[in-house]
């Protein structure tokens, strides 16, 4: 099924994400996290890409693996250090499997790569002409509510996005976000220059003190108070961090639906327990508006 289809009508949906091995062996223990995920009824699993492609035929695999499993897949692909051929192939391949998601994705810059003039690809708006021209695929892209860390200012990140939405995209996922009003802001913004497909939440459950850092550094998400405050004083022990981060995640999805929003993207960060008690925490408003 075509996401665009699954986000046109209205409900409350929820979404999972997980990421593919880095090695074949490890392949059966992600289709354990697979099929015990898709038991919460996901509006659809997407799934990450190295983004060095090495390990794009995890991707589509797993990919495969949530459509044999029930849910609607999506697939992400990223084009910065690829060849056209590379990036048909993974498409053709996808193609093949019955996967009819991708987010198209131009991937963060490696340390050490000089963008030439001569590569393929430089952004992501790009890669989705591409797709596009295939009449295919349903195509999704990432936007950045308090701005990609390589744009100047807000007015440039915005433009830049409402370019790469009229070259076809079908919805946009946002970056992780710790403070909704942030989320609140950039969706005014969105709606002032007219970038009017589905804007998806993307929200990322904080379990563990050490992984926030990492994640806010790479995100330029900011970190509320409220979530300082929780990190400081249970930040040293695992179990309680891990309940007050769902129950913070859990807190911010239900804020973001009684403000309107009814498309919510967990990071779930191949965690099923940590998926299935947001679930449970939401579970009757899912059942009264999904
Ligand atoms: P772009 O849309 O190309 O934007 C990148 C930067 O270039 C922005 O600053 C933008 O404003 C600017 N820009 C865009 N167009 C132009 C233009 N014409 N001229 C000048 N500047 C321009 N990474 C992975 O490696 N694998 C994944 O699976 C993955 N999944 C992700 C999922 C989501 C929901 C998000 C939000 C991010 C994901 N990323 C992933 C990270 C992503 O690859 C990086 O954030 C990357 O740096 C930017 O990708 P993009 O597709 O947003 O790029």
């Amino acid at each position: 099924m075509k996401i665009s289809e699954i986000l046109n009508n209205n409900k409350v949906t929820v979404s999972f994400e997980v990421f593919p091995p880095k090695e074949w062996a490890k392949l059966a223990d992600t289709k354990k996290v697979i099929s015990e995920m898709v038991k919460d009824k996901p509006a659809f699993m997407s799934v990450t890409y190295g983004a060095s492609g090495t390990t794009s035929g995890y991707t589509t695999e797993i990919a495969n693996a949530i459509r044999q499993g029930g849910v609607t897949p999506l697939s992400h692909l990223t084009c910065l250090t690829s060849t056209k051929e590379k990036i048909n192939s993974v498409l053709d391949e996808l193609e093949k499997k019955g996967v009819e998601n991708v987010l198209a994705l131009r991937g963060d810059i490696p340390k050490d790569f000089i963008m030439s003039k001569s590569q393929y690809y430089h952004h992501a708006y790009e890669l989705v002409n591409e797709i596009k021209a295939r009449n295919h695929f349903c195509i999704g892209g990432a936007c950045y509510p308090e701005v990609h860390p390589e744009s100047k200012n807000r007015v440039e990140d915005i433009a830049h996005l409402k370019e790469k939405v009229d070259c076809g995209l079908d919805f946009i996922t946002t970056q992780m976000f710790f403070d909704n009003e942030k989320f609140y802001n950039f969706r005014e913004m969105c709606a002032i220059k007219e970038i009017n497909v589905p804007i998806i939440a993307g929200i990322m459950p904080i379990t563990n003190a050490k992984q926030i850092k990492r994640s806010a550094e790479l995100s330029n998400a900011s970190i509320p108070k409220k979530f300082e405050k929780i990190m400081e004083r249970f930040g040293e022990n695992p179990d309680v961090m891990k309940q007050a981060g769902i129950i913070y995640a859990t807190e911010q999805i239900i804020d973001l639906m009684a403000n309107g929003v009814n498309n919510i993207h967990i990071y779930t960060m191949n965690k099923p327990d940590v998926a299935h008690q947001i679930m449970k925490g939401l579970s009757a408003i899912i059942n009264e508006q999904g």
